[in-house]
């Protein structure tokens, strides 16, 4: 039979899957001999039997009962007693963090008994109320789902009659007769009263934390985050500890370095005499910890030497919640800290320079993802700026946008495609939806460590918080500043989440620093610890990976960009760039011409244009291999519009001005016409389609390669086949190939190496892989036509028509257009490349769709062996980093 039930000091950190991260860290912690109230964690296997079954597992009363029933031995108290009542906080806890997404219930085992128990063991009744009315508020809103604004419509009416606004301004008196008129509300809205017995108040309350597991706001996390649904969460169930019991209690949240920027050194926020939640609510403002030393030293001393001896444990930053109890120090959760993608890379390269940590260790501290997040643009410092205010410097980055109060608002405009800045006093976890959507997120109140400065970071959005200057309403959807400055829903701002400022209108933007760096503009030195920790990470990372990375570059400009960035080669030129603007021109008589003559001497046209582009190609790459595509898409692309072409020319008849040359194209473009243009005249079967098309491109190819090379230089290109689908239409254009091959030797006396490859982006490409690399030098996977063809998803269109649905309905995790689908093309993916080795043993394989440069899909594709990946320029270093992460998780799962 299985236990669903451990005490803290059964655990260690290691049980992240059972325990889930909360209750494994404060399992560790008890363990270390840190000051933990104890407890015990309900594990996720109950919780994945409940959500399974509809009701708890069997044994799972009795191994509570037998746990509380430790628990109040340990602690000298028992539930719901009238003397000395031990009381409970109940609280969820994944695998995976999910900040303030699923339930919290506190104070279980306060009843009309017990609650006198705590008033005379605190001598504080007022305390004793206060935590009773928390509970009965807690419970009817989370527990029972009721709905929370009877309660504080209670709480309202009971400070209007007393004539006060705050809350601490009640007195026990006025307590009590809220906790009465809360139980009213529970047994007139449930139709049952508050339970008294605190077993049944603790059954429930682990019962609505399971449930919290799948709340709308918990699921809708899960699938940004990328978190399985199947998992789970645990329960902890842990004595109370007071931060609420008068001003030598408080409650607090630290991290063991600044989690904005990594610099060293604690930060943290306090709050005297408050409970749980209330820090990072932002419900008042909070004092820093050197203002917690000066009014505890004590604790202020005992907290710095925790928050050391857990740094060293974990060897990585850690955030804590801690408690402060009438003077007496409680930790109450660690875990290694959420942090700013600056921060991420600084505390990995600090850690590994004081010897913490080893070099694989650093590059498995950071992302791809983040890496990309510090490639982003921050505002111009110079010029006119309309400061209207400075918050706190929350999540980082430069944003754009427009005013909106609500997030309703926020989704409602950003699916219309406006970037918006979302504007709240606090926000909560019913606001995920709305900064998933919005560019920006400015707050009002709370801190660093706030729900939205914890969000935000953790999806890398802009964000400022505690903007106190400014008086936020939502209900006229307005702020002002304190010069009496108001900004409407609708508004331009610019808030600055790296400095805290927010401007009025729209500030201008430059590149990033890192950015700045790759590009050979800035130094890494110590004038930039940034830029320093990206360089040092990036060339550890450059060592160690397998996978080459090149770049997808169609001309000069994006050549060099690339290499600045660290691309070793190009691999995929999409020459049909080179036909567009004054060109296109030549390819409309490419499909005028009706005679191999006059295809010929449009051929002509394009030989030096096409040579003089592959010349200053090779120029930027000299050296590294240069992949280009011959070309891929359908001819109507380059045609005039059906429509436009014939309102066109049935107006010229009407007028009697008809042009001969429009009615030409106009039979031409009909001609072309194509019901599905992505599965019918294009790649290869364009070239099969009109001779002589790609030898004139291989002509200008190899003839730039021999220029370079007669300058002195050295070119190294491989010509790619698209859209091959069966190896004879690949040996149809190799024997053009051949002949360009050979024109070109006769022109130019120089040694030419080349190579000739294909895409491999069709299903039937990749089934019948073995055949088509006796024909081919490589095989580049196109895994957005594959992709496309994979699934019969038309890669212009579905992102935007029925994705959504699919992904809210959990069909799709991610759009595979993103994230390499492993299962169905990944396994394309698989057998072209065995298969083609299984021919060639030496065949070189790559890939150049989008996936190249998506940090999920580079492990896969390091996973199935492949020599390198090509992506965007800007993708490059993410590529670069993502390879050596890859490798270093293939060895460790080998090893
Ligand atoms: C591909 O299909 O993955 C590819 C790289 O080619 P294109 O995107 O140009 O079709
Ligand atoms: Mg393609």
């Amino acid at each position: 039979m299985s236990r669903y039930v451990y005490d803290f000091t059964e655990g260690s950190m290691e049980d992240k899957d059972l325990l889930g991260g909360k209750g494994a860290n404060l399992a560790e912690m008890t363990n270390l001999g840190i000051p933990v109230p104890p407890g015990f964690t309900i594990t996720t296997e109950a919780c994945r039997a409940y959500l399974a079954d509809g009701a708890v597992p069997e044994s799972l009363e009795a191994e509570i009962d037998d746990h509380v029933a430790a628990l109040e031995k340990a602690m000298g108290r028992s539930l719901g007693d009238a003397v000395d009542p031990l009381l409970v906080s109940v609280r969820s806890g994944a695998k995976f963090s999910m900040p303030g997404m699923m339930e919290t219930v506190l104070n279980i085992g306060l009843n009309d008994d017990s609650v006198e128990g705590l008033a005379f063991q605190t001598g504080n009744p007022r305390f004793a109320w206060d935590s009773y009315r928390r509970l009965v508020q807690m419970f009817g809103k989370t527990v029972l789902a009721l709905d929370g604004e009877h309660f504080e419509g209670a709480m309202d009416r009971i400070k209007e009659a007393r004539g006060v606004t705050a809350d601490v301004d009640l007195d026990a008196g006025d307590l009590r007769e809220l906790t009465r008129r809360f139980q009213a509300i529970i047994e007139a809205d449930s139709g049952a009263p508050f339970p008294q017995d605190p077993r049944e108040q603790l059954r429930e309350a682990v019962v609505a934390v399971f449930r919290s597991w799948n709340a709308d706001r918990a699921v809708l996390y899960r699938r940004r985050e990328r978190i399985p649904t199947d998992l789970g969460t645990a329960v902890n169930v842990q004595a109370m500890a007071f931060g609420n019991r008068g001003s030598t209690s408080g409650s607090g949240v630290a991290f063991t370095r600044d989690p904005a920027t990594g610099q060293q050194g604690v930060y943290g926020d306090y709050l005297p005499n408050a409970q749980g939640e209330d820090v990072v609510a932002g419900i008042r403002n909070t004092l820093s910890l050197h203002e917690l030393e000066e009014l505890d030293k004590t604790s202020y001393d005992e907290l710095l030497a925790i928050m050391d001896r857990l740094e060293k444990h974990y060897r990585d930053m850690c955030d804590i919640e801690f408690t402060i109890e009438d003077g007496r120090l409680w930790m109450l959760q660690t875990r290694v800290g959420k942090r700013t993608a600056a921060a991420a890379f600084r505390i990995a390269v600090d850690l590994l320079d004081d010897g913490t940590i080893s070099e694989e260790e650093a590059l498995q501290r950071v992302t791809g993802d983040q890496l990309a997040q510090l490639m982003f643009p921050h505002f111009e410092t110079t010029g006119e700026r309309a400061l209207l205010a400075t918050g706190m410097s929350a999540s980082p980055g430069a944003a754009v946008g427009r005013a909106v109060f609500d997030s309703e608002t926020a989704v409602r405009r950003a699916e219309a495609g406006e970037a918006v800045i979302l504007i709240r006093r606090e926000t909560n976890p019913d606001d995920l939806h709305g900064m998933v959507a919005a560019t920006g997120i400015l707050t009002s109140r709370g801190g660093k460590t706030s729900h939205a400065a914890v969000v935000a970071r953790g999806m890398g959005r802009t964000c400022v918080c505690g903007a106190e200057a400014l008086d936020v309403d939502t209900k006229t959807r307005c702020f002002t500043t304190p010069n009496g400055t108001k900004i409407f829903e609708g508004d331009v701002i610019s808030i600055d989440g790296s400095t805290g400022e927010i401007f009025a209108g729209e500030v201008p933007v430059t590149a990033s620093p890192v950015v700045q760096y790759f590009e050979g503009e800035i130094e890494p030195d110590e004038d930039h610890p940034l830029v320093s920790a990206v360089h040092r990470i990036m060339t550890i990372a450059d060592a160690r990976r397998r996978m080459r990375v090149r770049a997808n570059a169609d001309t000069a400009e994006d050549a060099a960009r690339a290499r600045r960035f660290g691309a070793e080669g190009i691999g995929l030129c999409r020459t049909e760039h080179m036909f567009l603007g004054e060109r296109r021109e030549h390819v409309e008589h490419l499909i005028l011409a009706e005679t191999d003559e006059a295809r010929h001497a449009v051929f002509e046209e394009l030989l030096p244009l096409q040579r003089a582009d592959f010349v200053e190609l090779f120029r930027a790459m000299e050296g590294l291999p240069v992949t280009i595509r011959l070309l891929d898409p359908p001819l109507h692309e380059f045609l005039p519009d059906l429509t436009d072409l014939s309102v066109k020319v049935a107006l010229a008849k009407a007028t009697g001005h008809e042009i001969d040359k429009d009615t030409q194209l106009l039979v031409a473009v009909q001609q072309h016409h194509e019901q599905n243009p992505m599965l019918g005249l294009r790649g290869v079967r364009l070239g099969i389609a009109i001779p002589g098309l790609f030898e004139m491109q291989a002509q200008a190819i190899l003839e730039a390669a021999a220029i370079i090379t007669e300058q002195g230089g050295s070119a190294h290109p491989e010509i790619m086949v698209p859209l091959v689908g069966a190896v004879e239409e690949l040996r149809n254009i190799k024997e053009e190939i051949a002949e360009a091959a050979h024109e070109a030797r006769l022109k130019h006396s120089v040694h030419l190496d080349h190579l000739v490859g294909t895409m491999i982006e069709l299903p039937r490409a990749a089934l019948t892989a073995g055949e088509i690399a006796q024909a081919a030098d490589f095989f580049s996977f196109g895994t957005n036509d594959l992709t496309q063809t994979t699934w019969g998803f038309s890669r212009d269109d579905v992102e935007s028509s029925f994705f959504s649905q699919y992904l809210d309905a959990g069909i799709l995790g991610v759009s595979p257009f993103e994230t390499i689908d492993r299962d169905g093309v990944g396994r394309l993916v698989r057998i072209g490349t065995d298969e083609g080795r299984r021919t060639k043993p030496n065949l070189k394989v790559g890939v150049c769709g989008e996936h190249g440069g998506d940090p999920e899909s580079v492990h896969f594709f390091e996973e199935r062996g492949l020599d390198y990946v090509s992506c965007s320029p800007f993708r490059v270093p993410v590529a670069r980093l993502e390879a050596a992460r890859a490798r270093l998780e293939r060895e460790d799962a080998t090893a």
